[in-house]
């Protein structure tokens, strides 16, 4: 069955978060499994809660409207976070939905977001991303340049920025997505010093490197396929 695939496999993800998280010291409790649930139809969505999945994560604004609505019957309460890019002219809709936006990409989507957040009592707070691997597919700031960001990021005051976000290369493996990670790690120290924001969260970490990340100091892993291995669509 499915939902008993489903629920096997979101075990089996928190085991492997937690012994990673041992590995180097750290408490489980610290890592925060966003369950990404892009593409999937909500048939398949209804189990994973069911299992006991409240952070779901989605990478289009549409998609992720159209399913916030679906699943508004769900038992939760649902914690949704947008992890993919967001354009502005769909930043209002979305902005009340979710409890973070990971993918904020650029200085004018954040001061897009800071005004915006002035309209609702409990806006979203945000990731900045990080292009850590350097591929120009990859949206997000240089390392330098989130640097010489710093001053104007720490006068949007009405948004709260409580980290950085990034992904690795493509098609790498766990050990080569490492120092993708390590350097995430290393920006937000600098840009906590530079800003005076204090910057707790690390968004990184995927099916494929999550464990990685976790020992890289993730405080947020963004986990999909891994969920839904055996699962007939
Ligand atoms: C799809 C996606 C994920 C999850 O990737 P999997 O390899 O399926 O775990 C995480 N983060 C972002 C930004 C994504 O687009």
């Amino acid at each position: 069955m499915n939902s008993d695939r489903i629920r096997d496999n979101l075990l089996s993800v928190h085991d492997r978060i937690a012994v990673a998280a041992r590995r180097v010291g750290r408490r489980p409790e610290s890592v925060s499994l966003v369950a990404v649930t892009k593409k999937w139809p909500v048939e398949l969505i209804r189990p994973l809660i069911e299992a006991g999945a409240r952070d779901l994560g989605e990478n289009y604004p549409q998609e992720l409207w159209r399913k916030v609505e679906a699943l508004a019957d769900a038992p939760g309460p649902l914690r949704w976070h947008l992890i993919g890019h967001l354009q502005g002219n769909k930043a209002r809709r979305t902005l009340p939905l979710v409890r973070a936006i990971h993918a904020v990409d650029s200085l004018k989507l954040l001061r897009t977001l800071d005004e915006l957040a002035a309209e609702f009592s409990d806006p979203p707070v945000v990731c900045l991303q990080v292009n850590t691997s350097g591929e120009e597919a990859k949206h997000g700031w240089s390392d330098d340049a989130i640097l010489a960001d710093a001053e104007a990021i720490a006068a949007c005051q009405r948004i709260r920025v409580v980290g950085l976000m990034t992904m690795a290369a493509w098609g790498t493996d766990a050990e080569s997505a490492r120092p993708s990670f390590v350097r995430l790690r290393a920006v937000r120290d600098a840009l906590a010093i530079r800003s005076g924001l204090a910057l707790p969260e690390l968004s990184m970490g995927m099916s494929n490197d999550f464990e990685t990340a976790v020992e890289e100091g993730a405080t947020l892993v963004r986990v999909g396929s891994a969920l839904l291995e055996g699962v007939d669509a």
